[in-house]
């Protein structure tokens, strides 16, 4: 159930009802709805009686599966990764190569990337490879040269974990951990991103539907930290023309059933340099909060998705058309915005 508690509520009632809740053994998560007041999202029901208490505004017993994740828990919210907000209506152009491929390296893609507009740096120091046999990513000293990226230009981090015991880890150097498309459904690893306050950005896995990836996102919320970003990044079709497809119905669709930001990833999304920048502009024209495009001062020589990588030029266009093109869609679409008045989350 969803337990609505007003903006003049003493501070006794949210108190009673997470209590309520907690004497018959049920999971109660508080966000703040945006207008002084919060929304209690309960994972079974309390007996109504025990909320006679002053303050209770609505109380929801038919909700969606994802309670706290859904757009009847608040409305839409901004999260804030290392001072750059993400939902609030400026699109957010996180870029870097798809791994870290040493310290200098980083250094000069991150300048190349800030040039070019990106707001976050991405690379992988981890990194989830389909065989074996290849780079498997610099580990630790990779996320050591992240830091020192973000140390010379300023810009906060985004780097992928792979496992529940490297969660701390990662979120000692990162300002938002990365859960990756095949670990989606890996829950072990989502309670332990719930149990930080570090945003995580958790992409869809590649044959998951759009409930199946907000469950996901539930996990990590019902586990504790509000702040978590969605990142549509493609899924797998019958068609094998591209290397996944990227669903941008997905973008606009969340935004009627979601609060958390939408972000999309056009190059693992097409898997082809040639069709990045298009499909990137198309998830802007789409409502997306920002897109994570893979950039690299030589993407012929990328030690990893070189093949879907763009250079820095192509990210500055990319970043000169999104501007234009956001300011053209927000007129014409004034009497509908997709984003309502976005709260920013706080653990
Ligand atoms: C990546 O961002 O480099 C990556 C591995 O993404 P995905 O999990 O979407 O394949
Ligand atoms: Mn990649």
């Amino acid at each position: 159930m969803i337990v609505s508690v007003t903006a003049d509520a003493p501070h006794s009632t949210s108190e009673a009802v997470l209590a309520a809740a907690a004497e018959h053994g049920l999971t109660a998560r508080m966000l703040p709805d945006g207008n002084g007041g919060a929304a209690i999202g309960i994972s079974g029901v309390v007996p109504l009686p025990g909320l006679q208490l002053p303050g209770i505004g609505e109380i929801k017993m038919v909700h969606k599966p994802y309670m706290l994740a859904s757009l009847e828990m608040r409305p839409a919210s901004t999260v804030m990764v290392g001072g750059v907000p993400i939902g609030n209506g400026e699109p957010v152009l996180i870029a870097g190569p798809c791994a870290v491929e040493g310290r200098d390296e980083l250094i000069e893609a991150a300048r190349a990337a800030r040039a070019a507009g990106a707001r976050l740096l991405r690379g992988g120091a981890f990194k989830p490879r389909t065989s074996p046999y290849s780079f498997q990513g610099f580990g630790e000293e990779g996320l050591r040269h992240l830091a020192a990226a973000r140390e010379e230009t300023g810009l906060p981090v985004v780097t992928e974990v792979m496992e529940p015991d490297q969660v701390e880890l990662v979120a000692e150097y990162a300002d938002m951990l990365q859960i990756g498309t095949r670990n989606m459904a890996n829950f072990p690893l989502l309670k332990r991103a719930g149990q930080i306050t570090k945003p995580v950005m958790l992409k869809r896995g590649f044959a998951s539907t759009i409930e199946e990836w907000l469950m996901s996102a539930e996990y990590i919320l019902a586990h504790g930290n509000p702040n978590v970003v969605l990142c549509e990044r493609g899924i797998r079709t019958f068609d094998p023309t591209f290397r996944f497809n990227l669903d941008l119905n997905a973008v606009p669709g969340l935004k009627e059933l979601t609060h958390l930001p939408v972000l999309v990833d056009p190059s693992h999304g097409t898997g082809q340099r040639s069709l990045v920048a298009r499909m990137a502009l198309a998830g802007i024209a789409a409502g997306a909060d920002g897109l994570m495009i893979e950039t690299h001062p030589d993407p012929a020589h990328a030690l990893c998705d070189g093949a879907q990588t763009i250079t820095p030029a192509e990210l500055a266009r990319i970043h000169r058309t999104m501007l234009a093109m956001r300011a053209t869609i927000d007129e014409q679409f004034a009497d509908e915005p997709l984003v309502l008045d976005p709260i920013v989350l706080s653990a």
